[in-house]
């Protein structure tokens, strides 16, 4: 609720803050048990901070994050870290947090000592069982990191975190370094484990096609605020937001007579450090009017779960 997380800019040589970063500038998400909340954007955009945020792996700024109605921030070291094998990250380069010298057998159950959530005597066992959910056989458990494939990796990123018994998975980018054909297999595995073990998920992406299949609901954030959010579907049929049409435009879809116009920005991603007045957006909007650039949209209910952040709409 209204998180907020700024980065300090420092400068010189005795580290002065000479301004600041607002990676997430006021954004409200609500997850519901069971929920695929897809969050997409350009990178600089604040995903994967709000990601991080939301599981208290860095410090927010402002707001209030809150977990089955506990308030994270508020918890004392031992209850968060009781609490923490129930939110579990996965990253875009699971070979990143591996250790290339240890085995992913113990890689994996590492973690459920740590948490003291079974005995020793089980581990090898346990990793077994969470390995084959994963789609890895059990013969993978005695060897290194540098083994396996990009696709297998991520299936060991995913039994990581799934050998914890989570509730909720924050997926960065988790599939946005594999190959097209991989990358549905993935997909499909996130797809999979959901239903199995009811997990709920914050799907992190900067590619809409990939949050396409999974998601039921889809967030879209633009340097640090939120732009419009709405179910899949709505999302997908009636996007309101300039910048999701934008991003639509690019996704290819199946059905020729629905051929989208392809809306290409004008450069880049501002600088976070030094947004655009007004709506943020409004260097790169087409459709921008005077008041774009002098007024704040606020981010206004369109029906239903329809929200948007938009003068024009
Ligand atoms: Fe474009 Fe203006 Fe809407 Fe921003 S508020 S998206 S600049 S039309
Ligand atoms: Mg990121």
């Amino acid at each position: 609720q209204n998180l907020k997380k700024y980065f300090p800019i420092k400068a010189g040589l005795l580290s002065r803050t000479v301004g600041q970063v607002k990676a997430v500038d006021d954004i409200s998400i609500t997850i519901q048990p069971g929920e695929t909340f897809g969050l997409v954007g350009e990178s600089g955009s604040g995903k994967s901070t709000v990601g991080r945020t939301a599981i208290r792996l860095t410090d927010k700024t402002a707001g209030e994050v809150r977990f089955k109605g506990t308030d994270i921030y508020s918890l004392p070291p031992e209850q968060l870290r009781q609490l923490r094998p129930k939110m579990q990250l996965i990253f875009q380069d699971p070979y990143s947090s591996l250790n290339p010298r240890v085995r992913i057998g113990e890689a994996i159950g590492e973690a459920v000592l740590d948490h003291g959530l079974a005995p020793a005597s089980d581990i090898r066992d346990i990793v077994k069982e969470v390995l084959a959910s994963c789609g890895l056989s059990s013969y993978h458990i005695d060897r290194f990191p540098h083994e396996f494939s990009g696709g297998q990796r991520q299936r060991i990123g995913i039994a990581r975190a799934l050998v914890l018994n989570p509730e909720l998975i924050i997926a960065d980018e988790p599939v946005s370094a594999l190959d097209v054909s991989i990358q549905a297999q993935i997909i499909n595995l996130f797809s999979h484990l959901q239903e199995s073990k009811g997990l709920t998920y914050l799907f992190i992406s900067h590619d809409l096609s990939v949050v396409e299949h999974l998601c039921s609901r889809i967030g879209v954030m633009y340097l640090g605020s939120m732009v419009e959010t709405a179910s899949r579907d709505e999302l997908f049929r009636h996007p309101l937001h300039p910048y999701t049409k934008a991003l639509l435009s690019a996704v290819p879809i199946p059905i020729p007579k629905l051929k989208r116009e392809r809306i290409v920005l004008k450069g880049d991603i501002p600088s976070p450090a030094n947004p655009p007045s007004g709506c943020k957006f409004h260097t790169r909007c087409p459709f921008a009017e005077q008041r774009c650039v002098e007024e704040v949209p606020v981010f206004r209910n369109m029906g239903g779960e329809h929200w948007v952040a938009c003068h024009l709409v």
